[in-house]
């Protein structure tokens, strides 16, 4: 069995740790595996994936995909795919719609008063797609509110300035896109969000796994998920959804999914990368 934990971000969206440093933590724990999964871009990947060669870490591409699935957004995440035109038209469409987005968030902003620059918030993303915690460092900076996470909970978090839907593809669209590129797509962080009515729609439509192992589920949703999983022919997966944080510091490597050997998580590894080796 492989340890694994499929759930990471790093400073290519909205971590905060470089996918350098992220491989350097995760090599500190008993991790064989860890997938960067970052918000709707692969570019930490590859330097997490030249980082690793120092270390006995695996490194699985992946990629955390805004999606809208029954008019509500929905995160899926994606592995061992490859390359391909397809993904990386559809990742540089959302890039821009997070701009777009983030530019409404502003309007809304303003209108309360707040006066944030988009390219002062361009410029805290960095290269990465623009999320709300890059807008909501600004915020803090700025002195408008006290933390990041009362900026969520005043702010952000408002449907009313910041949760419009925004005109991310449809779930079963990508998971096709997904599979077109030979990769496999999971349900991200389902607990509280999904009924299993909607599950087994997007099974229906190719979902290959579920997310059962997440800081946000108890050991009531991962018990739920993972007999779901079973008895549906689905992945099991598991990952902390490390951002770098002080409060999810403890959680790299701590929530994390075992894989078998022959899983086609750790089978797409083998053919995508060529770079994994028993242990
Ligand atoms: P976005 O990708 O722009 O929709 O922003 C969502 C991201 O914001 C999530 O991936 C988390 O990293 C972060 N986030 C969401 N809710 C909160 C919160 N209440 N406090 C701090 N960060 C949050
Ligand atoms: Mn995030
Ligand atoms: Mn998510
Ligand atoms: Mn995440």
């Amino acid at each position: 069995m492989l340890k694994a934990d499929l759930h990471i971000h790093t400073t290519a969206s909205d971590g905060r740790l470089s996918p350098a440093q992220v491989v350097h933590a995760a090599a500190q724990t008993d991790l064989d595996v860890i997938a960067i999964t970052d918000h709707d871009t692969i570019d930490g990947y590859l330097e997490a994936l030249d980082a690793a060669r120092q270390t006995s870490l695996q490194v699985l591409r992946g990629v955390e995909i805004s999606t809208v699935f029954a008019g509500r957004e929905c995160h899926l995440l994606a592995y061992g795919f490859e390359d391909n035109d397809a993904m990386n038209r559809l990742l540089r469409r959302q890039k821009s719609r997070r701009s777009e987005r983030a530019r409404a968030i502003l309007a809304s902003l303003a209108r309360l008063g707040f006066e944030l620059d988009f390219e002062e918030v361009r410029a805290e993303a960095g290269r990465a797609p623009i999320g709300r915690p890059h807008i909501a460092r600004i915020l803090v900076k700025k002195g408008y509110v006290a933390t990041i996470r009362e900026a969520f909970l005043r702010y952000l978090g408002k449907r009313e300035i910041a949760m419009q839907v925004p005109a991310y593809p449809e779930t079963t669209e990508v998971v096709q896109l997904v599979h077109n590129a030979g990769g496999v797509a999971v349900l991200a962080h389902p607990a509280g969000r999904y009924n299993f009515i909607e599950i087994k729609h997007l099974k229906d439509n190719g979902l290959d796994g579920i997310e059962c192992y997440h800081p946000s589920h108890n050991s009531a949703h991962r018990q739920r998920y993972m007999e779901y999983c079973s008895d549906h022919e689905l992945l099991a997966t598991g990952g902390s959804d490390f951002h770098g944080n002080v409060h999810d510091y403890y959680n790299l490597g701590v929530v994390l999914c075992r894989l078998e050997p022959d899983s086609p998580i750790v089978q797409h590894m083998v053919h995508s990368e060529g770079v994994l080796t028993e242990t």
